[in-house]
Formats: structure tokens, sequence, C-alpha cells
């Protein structure tokens, strides 16, 4: 692509970074916002500024939050003593929006995945096996995708806290294998959290 312009060529090699979005798409986005009153398009490059230097992790969960805590924890009415396992805040999103989940979350931060080279210590476990030596929880709920990487994860987290006294479930698979969890229907993700299955049953299909 040949540019009129290098400011025109800059925005427009840096929209192309985002996934899914090639040079011609970027390039029609560009001289989109090019068209638009200046306020909408200072309003966008703010809202993305704030994104990445105002947006905080709950310290808690590992929620993105705008707070050092985020609004789920904060919460008094939650059971701060039942936690759901999920791997990022699109999973919190798709089980909140079910309003069948009284508890708190854990936000993992992704999936064992040796072949990208994702290990335990790149995702928030530890932290999550210190909630469970240190605080009142009485049941971890498991509800990753089913998916090997998902399985794995359970597996691992599960081998860890073994000993401890606490309840483990997993969410029952009306979740289709290799499902998405952001993906499923909110009455079958509602449903597959109220009917969720104690963690060692489904080791054993
Ligand atoms: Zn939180």
């Amino acid at each position: 692509m040949n540019f009129s312009s290098k400011i025109l060529e800059n925005a427009v090699q840096e929209v192309a970074l985002l996934p899914g979005i090639g040079k011609r798409t970027a390039l029609r986005l560009v001289l989109h916002l090019l068209d638009q009153p200046s306020e909408r398009t200072t309003n966008l490059a703010s809202a993305l500024v704030d994104l990445k230097m105002k947006i905080k992790f709950c310290k808690e969960c590992h929620n993105i939050s705008d707070q050092p805590i985020c609004e789920i924890c904060a919460d008094a009415k939650r059971d701060q003593s039942l936690i759901c396992i999920v791997e990022d805040v699109r999973d919190v999103m798709a089980i909140e929006n079910t309003q069948q989940f009284s508890g708190v979350y854990h936000v993992l931060g992704g999936k064992i995945n040796p072949m990208e080279g994702i290990g335990p210590s790149d995702l928030t476990i530890d932290s999550l096996i210190h909630k469970v030596n240190s605080s009142e929880i009485t049941e971890l709920i498991f509800a990753l995708s089913s998916t090997m990487e998902g399985d794995t994860t359970n597996y691992y987290i599960f081998k860890q806290i073994e000993k401890s006294s606490i309840k483990v479930s997993t969410i029952a698979r009306g979740i289709a294998v290799g499902d998405e969890l952001e993906y499923a229907d909110q009455i079958s993700l509602g449903r597959s959290i109220l009917q969720r299955v104690p963690f060692e049953n489904s080791l054993k299909n």
C-alpha cells in the first residue's frame, strides 16, 4: 500500500495490529475515524488510554476492576466461602448474566497450556491455594471450558488442595465438551452451575 501521508500510514499500521483486522479493513476504519467529528476520535483515544493506564485487577479475585477490590468481592450479600474458578473476565460476565451464582470468583488468567508455554506459575493458582489455606472456604467450583487444557488445569489445582477438607465440584456438563463458557447460552450455563457435581466424579469418565 502506498500512502500519501505518513500520519495516515502510521494510523493504519497501528489498527492493523489488532486481531482479525487486515490492512484494507484498517484503512477503512481509519478513514471512517477521519470523517468523524474530532470529539469522537479523541473520546476513542482516551478510552483506550484509560483502558491501559487505569484498569486494575481485583486483589481478591484478579477480575478486571476499577477499584482495588472489585464490586463482586466487595458485595456483602455474596457468599465469600463459595468460589467459582474461571479462566477470564468473559467467563465472570457469562456466569453473572445467568443470575444463578451468589458466591465469588477466582480468575486464573488462562489455562495451563504446555504447547504455548503457559505453566501454573503464569496463572493465579498460588493466590488461590493461599486463599484456600488461609480463609474460610467451603466449596470450590471448577468452571473452566472442558478442553484438554481446562481439564489439566482443574486436575492440577485439585491435586494441590486434595488434602484440605473443602468440597470441590465442577459445573455439570450441559456445556458441550470443547465449548468455551462465554458462548454457552444463559439457561444451560445457569443450570450447569446449579447442578454441579463433585469433581472426583468427573475424573471417572
Ligand atoms: Zn474481586
